[in-house]
């Protein structure tokens, strides 16, 4: 079974967050773009990817279009880890991370697709099989900046029924509003993006969220790929720490795992190298006794993928959902009903992308 075409689609679509934008953090996105990998064999199976992402999208399709898929197409799209391997190791010298790395990322979780399509079983029938018929979502909000906004869609997301909140906030009367907006058993996430530039600032902050019902506290230092400062907040912390989103292989989770990093990793399948690499990660955290949640702040193939993943981990853990209304969202039907989204059955990644939001990409 060869590669027969490579096609890119971007789905692009307006959306909405509960606040009118203006003020600090990513409150600038007006619009939402998904970079879908089509990959075709040659005998007629169709596969769905995605490359990360957002404002880098046309970026990434670039690398695909022009990069990746020339060298990709007749390759063995049944052999996977062959495939990615050999295009890895032709491209290495182009960086292993960035936008390369995620077309390639992108094809990968396309050929992961095509796998359980050919098997005619859903994607995670091939991961080892579902332990669960749902699986939890944890609503991911954006960065507010002001309490008042925090607070009005803390107290939204809860009503949508979310069990688990994220915040990008950095602000401590923020993370207050959240947290007396939400009730005492609903666990907080905070995601402060690297903002701290020493360790003793990172550490500040993890005393000062103490007694929050704080699950992790996510890339707490600058830079993100470096294991030895995030170790150090880590063993002053007092809370859990969180990262690898920003890793581009699975070196870089080994060097987190031998430091002592994270006690939450978060491979991002757009991002670190598709379904192969998140369960490389996956047994990873799990020989170290780590927990491993996902980065999936998406809509497309990629968070689908995602959700595949997550039901078949042996641990319950949350699917992280960007807390965003899309116009056109490639997936209608994968919205968290109770805090949960349930299971597809079909085979491969089970559901197929909106016939008008694919219509409408270019
Ligand atoms: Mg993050």
């Amino acid at each position: 079974m060869k590669i027969a075409a490579i096609s890119t689609h971007m789905l692009r679509s307006s959306f909405t967050y509960g606040a009118e934008g203006g003020v600090g953090g990513n409150l600038h996105l007006r619009g939402m773009d998904t970079l879908a990998i089509r990959v075709e064999t040659d005998t007629g199976i169709v596969g769905w990817g995605e490359g990360f992402g957002f404002t880098l999208s046309e970026t990434t399709r670039h690398a695909m279009d022009k990069l990746v898929a020339p060298v990709a197409l007749g390759m063995d799209a049944a052999d996977i880890a062959g495939t990615m391997k050999a295009l890895a190791r032709r491209f290495h010298n182009f960086g292993r991370n960035g936008a390369v790395t995620f077309a390639l990322g992108g094809l990968d979780i396309a050929l992961w697709d095509i796998a359980a399509k050919a098997a005619g079983k859903p994607l995670y029938a091939l991961l080892g099989g579902a332990k669960r018929d749902r699986v939890p979502a944890y609503a991911s909000l954006l960065r507010y900046g002001e309490p008042e906004l925090v607070a009005r869609n803390t107290a939204d997301a809860v009503r949508r029924g979310y069990r688990h909140i994220k915040l990008h906030e950095t602000k401590l009367e923020c993370i207050q509003a959240a947290r007396d907006n939400a009730p005492p058993e609903v666990p907080l996430m905070l995601d402060i993006n690297c903002f701290h530039d020493t360790v003793a600032d990172a550490v500040r902050f993890c005393h000062a969220v103490h007694g929050k019902n704080v699950w992790w506290v996510e890339e707490p230092i600058w830079p993100p790929e470096a294991p030895g400062p995030i170790a150090a907040v880590r063993q002053h912390a007092g809370v859990g720490i969180a990262a690898g989103e920003n890793l581009g292989s699975l070196a870089e989770f080994e060097a987190m795992a031998a430091a002592g990093s994270v006690d939450v990793m978060q491979p991002s399948v757009t991002k670190v190298g598709g379904v192969s690499a998140l369960q490389a990660v996956g047994a990873l955290a799990t020989k170290h006794g780590l927990r491993c949640v996902p980065h999936s702040p998406y809509f497309g193939p990629g968070l689908l993928a995602t959700l595949h993943f997550l039901a078949a981990a042996e641990r319950e853990e949350p699917l992280e959902v960007y807390f965003a209304d899309l116009a056109c969202p490639p997936y209608p039907q994968m919205v968290p009903v109770d805090g949960f989204i349930r299971l597809p059955d079909a085979p491969g990644l089970g559901w197929e992308i909106d016939p008008a939001a694919l219509a409408a990409a270019d």
